[in-house]
């Protein structure tokens, strides 16, 4: 948690962050698979004011094991309570995504698209949280979280689902304020996320009355530059509260980021990649690609739905775990299998009912 909050706090910015591929072992079964690691980080330019663009965020985000599904977010990845392992593994034998009455309310016939968002890793993982014993610092990152999730939204429904998870953060970011869990620093930005969000829900009032709570509280504590930002963002957040803001143009808006959709065996278009669609290949020629390629990047084989390709593939994937490699080539393998596993899972995870 040290580690993620320090994140969550230096608030960098993704552009120049270097990540590895690393291996580790699903606590419930002992699956091994490939999960992204945060290496090196650089601030450029003006961070989000509500931290959204924290790797702490970008970089730990859900994590599932290709295997049995078990979800959750890395930083609540490997400590899973040993009384809490019975009842998970008896989950996943029969896993539910479960929804509240409200998201049932706002997602209504949108159930198809919302299993394609990343919302719909979210909400396993936290179906899978709810088997655990209930953990209040978890339950707040998770909240924040989701939060960010929504902030690309488009659709109204998506718009509807982002505003109430906003909300949801809100209430557990009022809660970390004055509660027991939590370290003063950990008080501290709660009490700035509280009134940035509020903001950007619209309650203006509510928004400069806690932004002016902050400023008073952060006068009173000892000078500390690591900290300054927190009563600094506030007095400018609390000025342009008044500005009129600039409206989005709908060409600036971005789709929530989509996860791999196995199954559907159409090739990516131009507008989705950026460039130009690879030319799709036959049967014959996929198996050897398989069976030849050094690095095996096509998302047109590794969603494949045809029994033989799934077998070669996966005794390449086989193989390749059993590989050990250095240097450039070993990330590359290593991000062959983590594509590999995010198909897996992600064909799994479109078969869980909700409940
Ligand atoms: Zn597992």
């Amino acid at each position: 948690m040290k580690i993620l909050f320090l994140l969550l706090a230096s608030f960098s910015v993704a552009a120049a962050t270097t990540v590895n591929w690393v291996d580790h072992a699903c606590p419930i079964c002992g699956t091994v698979s490939v999960t992204m690691q945060l290496g090196s980080y650089h601030q450029f330019g003006e961070p989000a004011h509500d931290l959204s663009d924290s790797p702490g965020f970008s970089f730990h985000g859900v994590d599932i094991c290709p295997n049995d599904l078990f979800a959750s977010w890395q930083s609540n990845w490997d400590k899973v309570d040993p009384a809490d392992k019975a009842k998970l593994s008896e989950f996943l034998k029969q896993p539910c995504v479960d929804l509240t009455a409200q998201e049932k309310a706002i997602v209504g016939d949108h159930l198809e698209e919302l299993k394609l968002s990343r919302w719909w890793e979210e909400l396993w993982a936290r179906s899978c949280d709810e088997i655990r014993k209930p953990d209040p610092r978890h339950r707040w990152r998770r909240a924040i979280a989701m939060n960010h999730t929504g902030l690309v939204a488009t659709s109204d429904w998506e718009k509807k689902l982002a505003a109430h998870y906003r909300e949801q953060a809100i209430i557990e970011l009022k809660a970390a304020t004055t509660s027991s869990w939590t370290t003063d620093v950990e008080k501290r930005i709660s009490s700035y996320l509280e009134a940035e969000l509020t903001q950007q829900a619209g309650k203006v009032d509510e928004a400069k009355a806690l932004f002016r709570k902050v400023i008073s509280h952060e006068k009173t504590l000892p000078p500390n530059e690591d900290f300054a930002w927190i009563a600094s963002w506030s007095g400018d957040q609390l000025a342009l509260i008044d500005k009129p803001q600039p409206t989005l143009q709908p060409d600036s808006q971005v789709a929530l980021p989509p996860l791999p959709t196995p199954g559907n065996d159409a090739p990516p278009t131009v507008a989705e990649t950026g460039s130009p669609a690879p030319k799709p290949m036959g049967k014959e020629e996929a198996l050897n690609e398989i069976k030849t390629a050094r690095f095996l990047n096509r998302d047109d084989i590794l969603d494949s739905q045809d029994p033989e390709i799934i077998k070669a593939l996966d005794e390449r994937i086989q193989r390749l775990r059993q590989t050990k490699a250095t240097g450039g080539w070993d990330w590359a393998r290593q991000h062959e299998i983590r594509s590999f596993e995010a198909v897996t899972r992600g064909k799994k995870l479109l078969q869980v009912p909700v409940r």
